[in-house]
């Protein structure tokens, strides 16, 4: 049996999107900018895509903005937001943002922005206190994920971002992970930006979205033509973006019933793990993406961890980040205040709309019977 419980790093794509999409990769090949009958369908097909994803966020169709993924988008909302505040300002960030938002701020800091960090509490959240501690009237951008990669850990966003309108800056959210899980309104959360990608709900890989309200400024990142209102220059991805349209239409009927079934599916699988010795559960709050399980394990290391679950055909991942061949433990777990005794076996089993109970079973077995080998390998060999 194989099992791919790695569904926070992508999705497969749905046969019903490759569907939807299909079209527009062979007869309706045509340039959207084009001025004859072929260019207008497949613009007339991109507005329908933006128009079903606005309705489904509760915005106004000329709020968002295709690009070419989630990284895209948080670099245009975070650059471009604080490049066009004319100021040297003040960003503050988590102190558990993916890599496309540190570093983007990282980015920053060297254009002479200064940059605040705001710690998480040993339950990974950036509590309205901590930042309320990080604002003065320096601050032109707060950007806190709505929910974790690592963790599935998920923010108290409307507080924050109400703090946030409070001083007078711009609220951003890296919604990357949070879209596929819950319902996500702009109509009720007064988000000045926000960042998504269809990847992660079942639709092509390279389509992403920037929500940008009203007539708040950005300026663009680079710079071309005039598509997406002059923000994002360049041929439009017509496949990708009505197969990202179609995912969040599936998304829109089947979003309760894929809660449910992960839910169920993660709380299987940690009943029988949670008696490993030395295990460790980094989420057990409430407020968690449905499917995903991130442990901590004395005693292991992920890197060999992951790689006999691979040859027992389960595939998990690391909470990890991993450059150039060296494993860096988790700097999400480690800012959560994880031990380090159990810190360096981290990993993340996150199960998706079409998981089972059966593989859950499979995985479980497939980690008890691995953590045993390695414990037994290491105890041996010193
Ligand atoms: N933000 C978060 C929280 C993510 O999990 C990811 C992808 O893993 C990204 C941003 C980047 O998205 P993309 O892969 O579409 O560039």
């Amino acid at each position: 049996m194989n099992v791919y419980a790695d569904h926070a790093a992508t999705t497969p794509l749905d046969a019903r999107v490759l569907e939807a999409m299909l079209p527009f990769l062979r007869e309706r090949f045509y340039n959207p900018s084009s001025l004859y009958a072929g260019g207008f369908t497949v613009r007339r097909a991109i507005e329908e895509a933006r128009a079903l994803i606005a309705a489904y966020f509760g915005c106004a169709a000329g709020e968002l903005y295709f690009t070419s993924g989630g990284t895209e988008s948080v670099n245009l909302a975070v650059l471009g937001a604080v490049r066009a505040a004319g100021r040297k300002g003040r960003i503050v960030i988590g102190a558990t943002e993916h890599h496309a938002v540190s570093e983007t701020a990282r980015a920053l800091e060297k254009e002479g922005f200064s940059v605040a960090v705001v710690l998480c509490n040993a339950q990974g959240l950036i509590t309205p206190e901590a930042l309320e501690q990080s604002m003065d009237d320096r601050v032109v951008l707060v950007s806190v994920m709505w929910a974790n990669n690592e963790t599935g850990i998920i923010q108290p966003v409307a507080q924050l971002c109400n703090i946030t309108r409070r001083h007078g800056a711009l609220f951003h959210t890296d919604a990357v992970q949070a879209l596929g899980s819950r319902r996500i309104r702009l109509d009720e959360i007064p988000v000045d930006l926000l960042s998504c990608s269809s990847h992660k709900i079942y639709g092509p890989k390279g389509c992403g979205l920037l929500f940008v309200r009203g007539n708040t400024q950005i300026a663009p990142i680079f710079h071309g033509g005039q598509q997406e209102k002059r923000l994002r220059g360049g041929t439009e991805n017509p496949a990708a973006i009505i197969g990202f349209g179609k995912a969040v239409e599936l998304l829109e009927a089947e979003r309760e019933d894929r809660r449910t079934l992960q839910k169920t599916i993660a709380r299987h699988f940690l009943k029988r793990i949670l008696d490993i010795p030395g295990i460790l559960y980094n989420s057990p709050q409430d407020s968690v993406i449905p499917g995903f399980v991130s442990l901590s394990i004395a005693g292991v290391e992920s890197e060999p961890l992951l790689f006999h679950l691979g040859m027992q055909g389960v595939d998990a991942s690391m909470g990890a980040a991993c450059h150039s061949q060296v494993i860096e433990p988790s700097f999400v777990l480690r800012a959560m205040g994880v031990p380090e005794s159990h810190i360096r076996g981290s990993v993340r089993f996150s199960y998706g709309k079409d998981s089972t109970l059966d593989e859950a079973d499979h995985a479980a077995k497939a980690l008890i019977s691995v953590v045993g080998k390695l414990r037994k390998h290491i105890y041996e060999n010193g």
